[in-house]
């Protein structure tokens, strides 16, 4: 759902904001550290890691940004049906029964091995592809190692091949081996590229850069850098944002209502399996969001909490599908219909999407790309 009044907002149980200007921002701090000729595309798998592929869509496009990545074909029709145009570039698998739909909505699919561009080709008709390349991350792409195939994929009738690409896998840190298997990947792919070249293959794209690509090894170039979750201010690893070149803002905040206020006794049990017995006079709030809108179930008991009217509320007993039950003992005057902020700041109080995914022991990646479809987004 995505409104972009923000009266909507008031109605709203449990809704995400996108901060436009911080996308913005983001947009114009990652050009500054492209490589010449090199262009944004950014990727909004997931429905834009959690943050709602069209809106963000929108907005990007009226940045002027043309080219786009997506992991499945129905996500890459979702954004055309929605009006986003430029190209649309499907990095995961498509099933052969699905290609007459990457024809008929102009998506460009990605050829995820050798085998797999055969079976493209035998569709019979024209469909666009970039060529993956496997330099040592061994998930997709053809092995640089078989240039013959690769050649021979250029070959294909049936495939109009207008890029080549492959993804680095130890990127994200400065260890001298991840340096080193970096460089290995870099200059297998650059062989690769440099050879179809020579055949007058020129006008193949080419990209190899996704966020820490670009903000580690911008001399890397290419003419597209795949941006993912750097684009949308935040980086996967607590500490790595400090150390970052570029000054990147969260375009996402996460925000919920107090639903209900009750007062415990002690001895009194909150949620399910009794999880938390208050040990005195405890006053709790209920709010409306549970893990069915990606709030890790793994912030239960105190794991994690939220602020309200800018004061810490911990989580109290087991995170439900729809509810979520905090301790409000030391905040007066909460209220039902009050705000709770879940990702996101207020005053000199933050809760990054880090900080969430520290707590709950994972990348701030997975945390956004789960966050639900049934909240609602809206651009402010
Ligand atoms: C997800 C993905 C990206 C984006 O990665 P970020 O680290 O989020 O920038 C780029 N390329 C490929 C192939 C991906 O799967």
């Amino acid at each position: 759902m995505w409104m972009e009044q923000k009266a909507a907002v008031l109605k709203s149980r449990a809704w995400i904001e996108l901060s436009a200007a911080n996308l913005r921002h983001n947009v114009s701090c990652l050009r500054v550290l492209l490589p010449k000729g090199c262009e944004l595309m950014p990727v909004l798998k997931a429905n834009a890691y959690g943050h709602g592929a069209v809106p963000v869509a929108k907005l990007l496009q009226k940045m002027g940004i043309r080219s786009f990545c997506v992991a499945t074909a129905m996500e890459g029709i979702e954004l055309r049906k929605n009006g986003i145009g430029g190209t649309i570039l499907v990095l995961g698998y498509t099933h052969p029964e699905q290609f007459r739909l990457l024809r008929r909505f102009r998506l460009t699919q990605t050829v995820v091995d050798f085998d797999y561009a055969q079976v493209v080709n035998q569709f019979g008709r024209a469909i666009r592809v970039h060529i993956g390349v496997d330099t040592g991350m061994h998930r997709l792409g053809e092995s640089c190692e078989n240039r013959n195939r690769i050649r021979h994929i250029l070959s294909m009738r049936n495939l109009r091949v207008d890029g080549i690409f492959t993804h680095l896998c130890a990127d994200d840190t400065d260890l001298p081996q991840d340096k080193a298997f970096t460089a290995r990947q870099a200059r297998a792919f650059s062989e690769v590229t440099k050879e179809l070249r020579k055949q007058g293959q020129t006008p193949l794209k080419t990209h190899i850069l996704s966020s820490y690509g670009l903000l580690h090894y911008p001399e890397l170039g290419g003419d597209y850098a795949r941006m993912g979750i750097a684009l949308y201010g935040v980086l996967s690893k607590p500490g790595d944002l400090d150390r970052c070149p570029a000054d990147l803002r969260p375009v996402l905040s996460l925000k919920t209502r107090v639903a209900a206020v009750k007062e415990l006794e002690a001895g009194e049990s909150a949620g399910y399996s009794r999880a938390f017995i208050a040990k005195e006079k405890t006053r709790t709030a209920t709010l409306a969001i549970g893990y069915a809108d990606g709030l890790p179930r793994s912030l239960s008991c105190g794991a994690g909490h939220v602020l309200i009217n800018g004061r810490p509320a911990p989580v109290v007993g087991q995170i439900c599908m729809d509810q979520t039950i905090v301790d409000v003992s030391d905040i007066p005057g909460v209220t039902p219909g009050d705000t709770a902020i879940v990702i996101g700041g207020y005053g000199q109080k933050i809760i990054s999407v880090c900080d969430l995914a520290t707590q709950a022991n994972t990348i701030s990646n997975e945390i956004l790309s789960r966050l639900g479809t049934r909240l609602e987004r809206i651009v402010v």
